[in-house]
């Protein structure tokens, strides 16, 4: 450790800016904590400062918990990691009374699971929803963070959490017209409680992502009409879902610990096994029955359980992208169809790939069609429709599975402001500086578990370990007598670089959204850690070990602190 150096219907998330008025904010609560964002992460940060005895308060925009798993309620929406992997380890009982229905779990029992969650531990008292922040600053005199809500409120802490997710802001394409569609406009990423009736409907859906692809084939069934906007093909493969049986609930239940050390242990946070081979090692008939295997397992395993060199070997990538290729071509009659389904500008998982269920085979549906944006671009959005390049057609409802600005969205249009007023959104202008994932220099006493630079993998499991990480060193804190942390520069500039570096070891291209290449303008830095969950592991181990050397810790009642 370093000396102390002395220093309702939904609202739409289209207007994310701090407050204009100039009302002053109704002081509603002043706590240890204050903690943004009710998603997994956030839940989690609540549950953990609470039980480590500081008082705390949640704050949500959405008008219920849940986070990612309220806002996304689009039909078809679902986990694509197994549930069972992705919920709460902290508590066994919790673990052994939530039975997941499937595999990978819809939606609202997601929404469910968490609202059970909320209620089993007696948190929802210390949540406001409907609350978006609209400012947080912080006070060098007092060492407290003073944050505005879109309610005319104030809250007051001394450690702010910003659990406000990497996939939290939507991102509509700047297309002429846009505003001027007449009909139903949604975006998948902040869907209406209100079930949207899609029945005997003309529908356009632009954006073939791991949304897109999702509800896609959802709703194709009951629409008059489903035109699909393909700007890129992605490489989607079938996510194998399936109920749970009585046997497998039996099991998972049994298999507790072992599950929970596995995942633990585990640099992606899955339970599939690893593969032992490289692609070459196999003959080709033995390599075919492997991407068989594959083909039929589920999930990520695609990913996390095929041959070691997948996405090192261009060699082995394409063969797994043939195989998928003539899959595709399998299922989709149209040829043509089939070869715009077919990406031809990146390999597997140089985009993050889509899980799916039903989704090629739903263009062999009558009423649904494929728009390759590539070869017709779209000119504009009319008052009826869309036109591209080669016509318009007319629509009542327009789905935007259009993405999101990924891992510093959120974070960047929070207001906040650290010492001397510094803004977070300047000082990560040209991309974000952070330690661990958790801490920037200049804002003391701010953390953000679940935003850039922190692993990569089945979120929930790294999130979770910097929610154990920053509860641990608030504890810590507690025990010496300081109040106040804030991580030293060059330990934050060493975390940046090492992100940087090891971005080339990414298998995404820098044409994915981790690279912030969907959103016009933004600084092209990548936004996980290629050294994923072990180097985050590894390094806050050390920091525990040395003592928080990677800090400044004081108090606030330091002079030096209070006037720097
Ligand atoms: P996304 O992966 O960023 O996909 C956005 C889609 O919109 C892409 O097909 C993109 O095309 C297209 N697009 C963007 N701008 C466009 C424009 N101007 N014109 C036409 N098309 C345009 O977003 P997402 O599908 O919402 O998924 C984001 C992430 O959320 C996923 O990668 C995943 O991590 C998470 N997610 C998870 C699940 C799950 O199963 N658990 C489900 C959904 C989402 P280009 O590729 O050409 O840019």
């Amino acid at each position: 450790m370093r000396p102390p150096t002395g220093r309702s219907p939904r609202r739409l998330m289209t207007s994310p800016e701090p407050a204009q008025d100039q009302t002053p904010a109704r002081l509603a609560a002043d706590t240890d904590v204050l903690v943004v964002g009710a998603g997994i992460t956030g839940i989690y940060q609540l549950f953990r400062a609470l039980e480590a005895g500081f008082s705390a308060q949640l704050l949500e925009a959405g008008h219920g918990v849940g986070g990612t798993w309220y806002w996304n309620r689009y039909p078809g929406a679902r986990f694509d990691s197994e549930s069972y992997t992705y919920g709460y380890l902290f508590s066994k009982e919790l673990f052994e009374e939530w039975e997941w229905q499937e595999h990978f779990a819809q939606q609202p029992e997601i929404e469910r699971y968490l609202n059970h969650v909320v209620d089993r531990f007696d948190l929802r008292r210390h949540m406001r929803c409907g609350a978006r922040v609209t400012s947080a600053t912080y006070a060098e005199s007092s060492g407290r963070w003073a944050v505005e809500t879109s309610e005319g409120t104030e809250y007051r802490a001394r450690f702010l959490v910003a659990a406000t997710g990497i996939l939290s802001v939507p991102y509509f394409p700047d297309l002429p017209g846009r505003q001027s569609f007449r009909g139903e406009s949604y975006h998948t990423g902040m869907w209406p409680e209100t079930p949207v009736d899609f029945v005997g409907k003309r529908v356009a859906v632009i954006g073939t992502g791991s949304s897109g692809v999702q509800v896609i084939p959802a709703i194709a069934g009951e629409v008059a009409s489903l035109t699909v906007y393909q700007r890129t093909a992605n490489w989607c493969t079938p996510l194998n879902n399936r109920a749970i049986t009585p046997e497998e609930q039996a099991q998972l239940r049994a298999g507790f610990e072992t599950m929970c050390e596995t995942l633990n242990t585990s640099p992606s946070g899955f339970l599939h096994p690893v593969c032992d081979r490289q692609a070459f090692d196999d003959s080709i008939a033995e390599r075919l029955a492997f991407f068989e295997a594959m083909w039929d397992s589920p999930g990520f395993s695609k990913l996390t359980s095929n041959y070691t060199d997948l996405t090192a070997n261009h060699a082995a990538n394409a063969l797994w992208c043939e195989f998928i290729a003539e899959k595709i071509r399998s299922i989709v009659r149209n040829p043509e169809t089939a070869e715009r389904l077919i990406p031809k500008d990146h390999l597997y998982a140089e985009k993050r790939p889509p899980f799916v269920t039903g989704y090629y085979e739903v263009y062999n549906s009558p009423n649904v069609s494929l728009v390759d944006l590539k070869q017709t671009p779209i000119v504009r959005v009319t008052e009826h429709g869309i036109e591209t390049t080669d016509g318009a057609r007319d629509f009542d409802i327009i789905v935007w599975g259009t993405g999101f600005d990924f891992g510093t969205g959120a974070l960047s249009r929070m207001g906040i402001r650290g010492r001397r007023g510094l803004a977070l959104e300047d000082h990560w202008a040209d991309g974000p500086k952070t330690f661990l994932g958790v801490q920037s220099a200049g804002f003391p006493n701010f953390f953000f578990p679940g935003g850039p630079h922190a692993a990569a993998g089945n979120n929930p499991r790294y999130n979770g370990d910097q929610v154990d990480f920053i509860t641990g060193t608030l504890v810590s804190l507690r025990d010496r007598g300081y109040d106040t942390i804030e991580v030293d520069p060059a330990d934050e500039e060493r975390w940046t670089s090492m992100v940087d570096t090891g971005a080339a070891a990414s298998p995404f291209g820098e044409s994915s959204y981790f690279f912030g290449s969907n959103i016009p303008g933004k600084p092209r830095r990548y936004l996980l850690n290629s050294g994923g969950r072990p180097k985050l592991f590894k390094e806050i181990r050390k920091v525990v070990d040395n003592d928080y050397e990677a800090f400044r810790l004081s108090r606030s009642s330091d002079p030096a602190e209070a006037t720097a």
